[in-house]
């Protein structure tokens, strides 16, 4: 440490926040509107099909491979491999029929759930873009350097 870093205010260490808690309740919401609306269920109650796949969707967010940095399971490129095919269908079929519904009961949550959703598509947006950044420094590098040799022989 120099001497002058010691008179420098200290950097905060980057905060990584867990998502996993509130995502969670949002998901409860959202299966608990679509439950009533589609299987007559009312309350805390959902029906058996919704019960089994919340149970899934809540134990593979306990596991999931990214920890607390994941993102949004229904903006997941795993959701199918995490959840099975058919049980990653039916999560991802309540989840986007749903937002209308979600909006008028759980206004703030769906705003918030949407700013997650946004938030993971600009994030995947800019790794797409530095991949295929690189990609066509790549190619420019490549016809360049052929370039040469022509110009050579
Ligand atoms: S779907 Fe993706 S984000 Fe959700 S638990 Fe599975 S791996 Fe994690
Ligand atoms: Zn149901």
């Amino acid at each position: 440490m120099s001497f002058i870093s010691k008179f420098l205010p200290k950097r905060k260490p980057v905060e990584i926040k867990n998502n996993i808690p509130k995502e969670k309740a949002s998901i409860k919401k959202t299966f608990a509107v679509y439950c009533h609306a589609h299987h007559g269920t009312s309350g805390e109650k959902l029906c058996p099909k919704c019960t089994a796949l919340l149970a899934t969707v809540m134990t593979r967010m306990n596991r999931c491979r990214y920890g607390i940095t994941k993102p949004i399971c229904d903006r997941c490129e795993y959701v199918s491999e995490c959840f099975g095919a058919r049980q990653a269908r039916d999560f991802l079929t309540i989840m986007n029929s749903n937002r209308g519904r979600m909006f008028l009961k759980h206004p703030i949550m769906s705003v918030k759930h949407k700013f997650l959703s946004m938030g993971v598509d600009y994030a995947r947006y800019e790794q797409q873009k530095k991949i295929d950044d690189k990609v066509k420094a790549k190619e420019k590098a490549a016809k360049e350097r052929s370039k040469e040799k022509k110009s050579k022989k």
